[in-house]
This record gives C-alpha cells, sequence and structure tokens, in this order.
C-alpha cells in the first residue's frame, strides 16, 4: 500500500507556490467573509490566513454577525468585487439558514471566486472551460496526478452529490476519462458500487464509513471526509482494516485537507496573474 501523502505534496506544491508569487510584483489580498461563529469555520479560516501569509498573500477578515441580513452581505461582496485591492474573495460556508448562500456565491465576481463557486465558474467547468476550479476537487486531482494515477477508462464511485465536492469532482473525473459513479444518501446498495470501482472516493462525513468488505483489492481510496472522533480528526474510512487490501490510500488527517488549501491559494494567485493579464 503507497500512502497518497496530502501534506508532503501540498508542502511542494506551497514551496512553488511561494516562487510563483514573489514573481509578481504587486500587494495580492484575500477578503474572507465569515458569517457567524461556526467553530470549524474558526479553524479553517486561521489555517488558511497561515498559510496565505506564508506564501505573501495578504488577508482580510470580514467577521459579521449572524444576524446581518443577506442585502448586507451583497452589498459586502460587491464592494469587494469593485475593490482594486482585493484579489480573490471567499465566503466562508456555512452561513445562517436565512442567508441563500448560493445566490451569494453567485454575487462574487467569477474573476476573483477562488472558491469557484458562481455559476459562471461552476458553469465553464460543466462545459470543460474551467475558470477557477473549486478547491477540494482540484486538490484531488491534483493529488493522484503527483502519484502518476491515470484516470482514463477507471471506475470511479464517488460518494457525495454536494455542490461543493461531488458535483464539480464529477466533471473533473468524467473529463479525464473516468466513469463515474455518484453514490449518496438514496442510493441502494453502495457497497455494489464500491467493490467493482477501480477508486472510490468518499465524502460523507462519517467513521468508518467504508469497511474493508466494501473495497476490492487493489482499489484506490480517496478519504475526503472529516469527523472528529474523542478529539481525534478522522475520516470516512475504517483506515487500519482497508490499508492492507487497497493499492493507494489517502490519510486523514494529511491527505486531501492540505491539498485543498493549497490550491485554494494557486487560485488567489491565478486570480492576480489573469488580473495582471
Ligand atoms: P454534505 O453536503 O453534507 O454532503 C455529504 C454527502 O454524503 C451527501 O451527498 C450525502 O447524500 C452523502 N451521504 C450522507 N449519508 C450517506 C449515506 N449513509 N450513504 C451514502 N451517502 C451519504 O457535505 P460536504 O460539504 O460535501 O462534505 C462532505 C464531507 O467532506 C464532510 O465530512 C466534510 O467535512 C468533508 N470535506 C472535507 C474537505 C477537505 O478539505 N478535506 C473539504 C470539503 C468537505 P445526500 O446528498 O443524499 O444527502
Amino acid at each position: 500500500m503507497i500512502l497518497l501523502d496530502g501534506k508532503k505534496v501540498s508542502n511542494e506544491i506551497i514551496e512553488e507556490l511561494i516562487l510563483r508569487r514573489n514573481k509578481i510584483k504587486d500587494k495580492i489580498k484575500l477578503a474572507i467573509i465569515w458569517v457567524g461563529n461556526d467553530s470549524a469555520s474558526e479553524i479553517y479560516i486561521k489555517n488558511k490566513q497561515k498559510k496565505c501569509e506564508k506564501v505573501g498573500i495578504e488577508t482580510e477578515l470580514f467577521h459579521l454577525d449572524s444576524n446581518i441580513t443577506e442585502e448586507y452581505l451583497i452589498n459586502l461582496i460587491d464592494n469587494l468585487n469593485k475593490d482594486k485591492a482585493v484579489s480573490g474573495i471567499l465566503l466562508q460556508s456555512p452561513v445562517p439558514k436565512t442567508i441563500d448562500i448560493i445566490k451569494c456565491f453567485n454575487e462574487i465576481d467569477y474573476h476573483k471566486d477562488v472558491d469557484g463557486f458562481s455559476c459562471i465558474s461552476v458553469g465553464s467547468l460543466y462545459l470543460g472551460r474551467e475558470k477557477l476550479v473549486s478547491c477540494t476537487p482540484k486538490g484531488i486531482i491534483r493529488l493522484l496526478d503527483y502519484y502518476n494515477i491515470d484516470l482514463k477508462g477507471k471506475n470511479v464511485c464517488l460518494i457525495n452529490r454536494s455542490n461543493i465536492v461531488g458535483k464539480p469532482l464529477f466533471h473533473l473525473l468524467m473529463q479525464r476519462g473516468a466513469t463515474v459513479t455518484v453514490c449518496h444518501s438514496l442510493t441502494k446498495n453502495i457497497k455494489e458500487h464500491t467493490l467493482n470501482a477501480d477508486i472510490i472516493i468518499s465524502a460523507v462525513g462519517k467513521p468508518k464509513f467504508i469497511t474493508s468488505e466494501m473495497v476490492s483489492d487493489g482499489a484506490i481510496i480517496i478519504d475526503v471526509g472529516i469527523s472528529r472522533v474523542d478529539g481525534h480528526v478522522v475520516g470516512d474510512v475504517d483506515f487500519d482494516n482497508v490499508k492492507d487490501k487497497c493499492s493507494y490510500i489517502t490519510p486523514v488527517p494529511g491527505g486531501i485537507g492540505p491539498m485543498t488549501v493549497a490550491m485554494m491559494i494557486e487560485n488567489i494567485l491565478e486570480a492576480k496573474e489573469n488580473e495582471n493579464g
């Protein structure tokens, strides 16, 4: 079994991104909007800020009260769209239920949409004309590329159909020639699909969701899930029992998480470079 070491690969990518950033003379700024007080969001935001700082990207955090109106948020996004000093805008999810997050994502100018969630970004991906691509799916593909895992003709079982993971990832996998089966909470007999897969990508958020009986010998396992058990971060995969059955596997932590952050940095630089023509 080979560990798909997202931590190591993302560190290498970050070193390359530092060199790329240093070729740009201007200041680069990412605006982060955080509505409410979700504790997981706080950790993710701090992590993103730390990585931006490392690469030489300034961040400005707009921490808004959970009672703000959608109109207020859209007005802020509009001002950030117009602000020439801002190259990227990130709206941290979740937001309070009173706010339509899809509508707000779509207010972000696609040139600054470093999460790739605006309708233009999503539609461009659908048509195979990617602009800024959402970070987790992009990070998964980059990790597979790093280990020379060719997707052409592979059967991929993707367990997730969310806007941020499953839907964009489905398109990226299909573009690379994979045959993709998308499973979700209404799928009957998931094991039937996982056993038929060369690659299983699980993003459910349930510890030990993928057991060894669900994995065929030599399969490749990408664990996107994040849960906390007794204060420890764990993925969806019963790692200890699955690891000897598969050919490659991502650890949690240290797999897709750091790849996601590296792709966010890459998207900010891409946004800045596009701005500069
Ligand atoms: P989400 O919107 O809740 O999506 C979860 C998906 O799992 C849905 O498609 C859901 O199906 C499916 N699901 C739930 N229970 C299932 C079951 N019993 N059998 C089969 N499918 C089931 O969450 P998300 O935002 O996509 O994130 C998913 C997980 O990935 C979370 O653990 C999150 O923390 C993690 N994540 C990690 C990263 C990273 O950087 N590593 C980035 C993003 C997300 P339905 O659509 O039918 O409800």
